[in-house]
C-alpha cells in the first residue's frame, strides 16, 4: 500500500477543506481502495452562518462524485448537531433520512450528501476516511473474519458486524462509538463493508488509513493468500460471433430490455472462469454492497440460454416488495457470465454499465480468490444482497433517473465513421443512447472518442473479411448488432462516359455497392435478433432520381444500392428487419468539399459560396448534422411501420420533386 502524499502537492491545497480534497483525491487513484464513486471522507469545519452565528457543519462527499476527481463543491455541508441527533432515532426509512440530510444542507446547490453521512457525524474526529478496501473486504469476508480483523488491528479498530449501509449501521455505529471508542483506536472496520480511519489532519486521517490497509495486506501476503494462484488460460480459443449473440439474445429477453454483453478476454479473466473453484466462489453472493453482481456459469456458451428467464424468476418470487419494482426485471438477469472458454462477459443495460461491472468484477476475483486462500471465501447472505438491490434509495435513484434514451443497450455499425455523415451519425446514435461501432479506412476511427459507449475499428469494407473480422470485434466488445447505417461511399471526380475507364467503374461499385451487399449479408443473421427489430438506414443520393452529367458511375452505384436496399425490404421484413434510405443532396461539410472546391464550384455557377451551398428550394444549407439526425431518426419509434421507404434531405430539389 503505497503513501502518495506529497508535500509539494498539498501544499497547493490551503484550508481545512482543500486539504480534505486533496486527501480524497490520494484515495481515489487507487482503485484497490474505491472506484466508481466508491468510498466517501469528510471534514467537521465550524463556519458563521448568515446571522453570524457558529455552525458545526459536515462537510462529507456528495453523491454522484468520484474521489479521484472531487472538488470542493464536491462536498455537502450539512449541520453536524442534526445528524447526531437524528443517529439517536429509534428508526428512520431511508427516503426519510434523505430528506434530513437534504434539508439540514447550509447549501442548497450542494449534491445530496452521501447515505454515509449520519455515520461520518457520529465519528468523533474532525477528518474521516472511508473506502472499501479490496485487501480488507478479503480478509473480512472469510469464515472466521472477526477473528483475524481482531488479531491484524488488536485494539486499534473498533469492528462493526455487517449491517446494511443506511440509517440501522449509523445508528449501530454511533452506539458503538459511544460505548466501545477508546483512545488507542485509529479506525473502525465494518465486516463485509470496509473500513474507517480517522484523524485530527487530512494528512493523520489518510495515512492511517494506508497503515491500517497495509497491515491487511501483509497479513494476506504473511498467509500467502496475496498472489494467488491461477490455472493457465486455454491458448487462442475461436470465439464464435453467433454464440454471443445468441447468449445476448437470451439474457435481452430475460431482462426484458435490449442489453450490452462485454467479452474480457485477458489472461485474468480467462484464467478466472477455468478456476477449479470458479463454480462455488462465483455463485456466492458479492463483496460488499457495493459488489452487486450476479453471476452465471455455463459451461459452454450457447447453450441453455433460454433457462435464464425461468432460472432467475425465482428472485421475482421470493419478494413481495418486488411487484413494486418489476420495472427493473434487468436485475434478475445475471450481469457476469463466466465462460471456461471464452473468460468473463459482463452485462449492462449501457457499455458504461457493462464496463462498470467488469471493473468491479475484476477486483472482486481478487477478493475471493485471496479469502479463498485464506480460508474460504463467505459472501453476502443472499436475503442481505436482496436487501440491498431492492431497498428505497436504490429505488430512489431509479425513480430519478427517468425513462432512457430510446436506444439504450442496443448496438449501431456505422461505415465511414471517421467524417461527414458518419462521423455525425456517430453522436446523433450516442445522443440517443445506443452503443456504436464506427468503421472507416482511415485509422482515425479508432480514436475519435474515448468513451464505453464508441468503438472504433479500420476496416476497407470492400474486403469481406476485414468485415467479418469488424463485426466479430463488434460482438465481442457490445454482444451484437441492432442498427447498421450504411453510409461508406466514394464519389469520384467528374468523368464522361466515353472517357470512363473500367478499372474506375469498378471502384466505385466496389465501395457503394458490393460492400455494402456484403455487409448486409454478414449483418443479416445478427440483425435478425435485435429485441426490438433490426433496422437498416441507406445513405443513398438525390442523383438516384436525378443524376448528372459525368457522374455515370456514382450515379449507377447509388441506383444499384437502392434497388438492393428495396429488395432487402420484401424479403428481411418477415425477420423484422426494416430497411429505409435517404437520399442527401450537397451536403458540403464532407472531406471531399475543401474551401477551394467550393469555391471554384461556386464560381462555375457565378454563385458566392453561401448561395452555391443553399441552391434549393427552401434555400437551406444541408448538414451532415442534419442527414445523421434523420438516419437516427429513422431507427426509432417514428419509422416502425415503415420499411422500403426513401427520403430525400435535399432542402427540396425541382427535379426531384
Ligand atoms: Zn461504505
Amino acid at each position: 500500500m503505497q503513501n502518495l502524499w506529497n508535500e509539494f502537492e498539498a501544499a497547493g491545497f490551503q484550508g481545512d477543506l482543500q486539504q480534505r480534497v486533496y486527501t480524497s483525491r490520494l484515495l481515489g487513484r487507487d482503485k484497490t481502495l474505491v472506484m466508481h464513486g466508491g468510498g466517501n471522507t469528510s471534514v467537521k469545519i465550524t463556519e458563521q452562518n448568515i446571522l453570524g452565528e457558529a455552525e458545526d457543519l459536515l462537510y462529507v462527499k456528495g453523491s454522484g462524485w468520484d474521489l479521484e476527481f472531487i472538488e470542493a463543491a464536491g462536498f455537502a455541508p450539512v449541520r453536524l448537531a442534526h445528524l447526531v441527533k437524528l443517529a439517536k432515532l429509534k428508526e428512520l426509512s431511508d427516503p426519510e433520512m434523505v430528506n434530513e440530510l437534504k434539508t439540514q444542507m447550509t447549501n442548497a446547490s450542494a449534491p445530496t450528501p452521501s447515505v454515509e453521512a449520519i455515520l461520518h457525524a457520529v465519528l468523533p474526529f474532525k477528518y474521516v476516511d472511508h473506502t472499501h478496501s479490496d485487501a480488507v473486504i478479503a480478509v473480512t469476508n472469510t469464515a472466521s473474519g472477526e477473528q483475524r480483523v481482531r488479531e491484524i488491528y488488536g485494539d486499534t479498530v473498533l469492528i462493526v458486524p455487517y449491517v446494511m449501509p443506511g440509517f440501522d449501521l449509523a445508528r449501530m455505529c454511533a452506539d458503538l462509538v459511544e460505548r466501545y471508542l477508546t483512545d488507542k483506536m485509529i479506525g473502525m472496520v465494518l465486516l463485509n463493508h470496509g473500513i474507517f480511519s480517522f484523524g485530527a489532519t487530512a494528512r493523520e486521517s489518510y495515512e492511517r488509513m494506508i497503515e491500517l490497509v497495509g497491515h491487511a495486506e501483509d497479513y494476506l501476503r504473511s498467509h500467502q493468500a496475496w498472489d494467488v494462484v491461477m490455472p493457465e488460460p486455454p491458448g487462442d480459443v475461436p470465439v464464435h460471433m453467433h454464440d454471443i449473440v445468441r447468449l445476448r439474445d437470451g439474457l435481452s429477453k430475460a431482462a426484458g430490455a435490449p442489453l450490452i454483453v462485454s467479452t474480457q478476454r485477458d489472461t485474468k479473466s480467462r484464467a478466472f472462469a477455468r478456476h477449479p473453484d470458479v463454480a462455488r466462489l462465483s455463485q456466492q453472493g458479492p463483496a460488499t454492497p457495493d459488489h452487486v453482481i450476479r453471476t452465471k456459469r455455463v459451461p459452454m456458451l450457447g447453450l441453455d440460454v433460454a433457462g435464464y428467464s425461468s432460472e432467475y424468476k425465482k428472485y421475482f418470487d421470493v419478494n413481495d416488495k418486488l411487484s413494486r419494482v418489476k420495472k427493473t426485471m434487468l436485475d434478475a438477469a445475471p450481469r457476469v457470465v463466466l465462460d471456461p472458454a471464452l473468460g468473463m462477459l459482463t452485462v449492462g443495460r449501457t457499455a458504461k454499465d457493462a464496463a462498470i461491472v467488469r471493473d468491479i468484477y475484476d477486483h472482486t476475483i481478487d477478493v475471493m480468490l485471496r479469502a479463498a486462500a485464506l480460508g474460504g471465501y463467505r459472501a453476502l447472505p443472499e436475503k442481505d444482497i436482496f436487501d440491498v438491490e431492492y431497498w428505497d434509495l436504490e429505488q430512489a435513484k431509479l425513480r430519478k433517473s427517468g425513462k432512457p434514451p430510446v436506444y439504450t443497450g442496443e448496438i449501431v455499425m456505422i461505415t465511414g465513421a471517421a467524417s461527414g455523415i458518419g462521423r455525425a451519425c456517430v453522436d446523433s446514435f450516442l445522443v440517443r443512447g445506443a452503443a456504436v461501432v464506427g468503421l472507416d479506412i482511415n485509422n482515425k476511427v479508432e480514436t475519435l472518442l474515448d468513451r464505453p459507449e464508441y468503438y472504433g475499428v479500420t476496416c476497407d469494407v470492400t474486403d469481406e473479411s476485414s468485415l467479418q473480422r469488424a463485426l466479430e470485434q463488434a460482438v465481442l466488445h457490445f454482444g451484437g448488432l441492432d442498427m447498421l447505417v450504411l453510409n461508406a461511399g466514394v464519389f469520384p471526380e467528374s468523368c464522361n462516359i466515353a472517357d470512363l475507364h473500367y478499372e474506375d467503374w469498378w471502384r466505385v461499385m466496389n465501395v457503394n455497392v458490393d460492400a455494402s451487399l456484403s455487409l448486409m449479408r454478414l449483418g443479416h443473421p445478427l440483425l435478425k435478433l435485435a429485441q426490438h427489430g433490426g433496422r437498416v438506414v441507406v445513405i443513398g443520393s438525390k442523383n438516384v432520381s436525378a443524376p448528372g452529367p459525368g457522374a455515370a458511375a456514382y450515379s449507377a452505384s447509388k441506383a444499384a444500392l437502392n434497388q438492393l436496399a428495396r429488395v432487402a425490404a420484401l424479403e428481411w421484413g418477415k425477420d423484422r428487419i426494416r430497411i429505409n434510405t435517404l437520399h442527401p443532396n450537397a451536403v458540403f461539410d464532407t472531406a471531399i468539399w475543401t474551401a477551394e472546391v467550393l469555391e471554384t464550384r461556386a464560381q462555375s455557377y457565378g454563385l458566392t459560396v453561401e448561395q452555391y451551398k443553399a441552391k434549393n428550394v427552401l434555400k437551406v444549407e444541408v448538414t451532415s448534422h442534419d442527414v445523421a439526425e434523420l438516419a437516427a431518426e429513422m431507427c426509432g419509434p417514428l419509422f416502425a411501420k415503415t420499411t422500403g421507404a426513401q427520403l430525400p434531405v435535399d432542402g427540396g430539389n425541382e427535379r426531384v420533386i
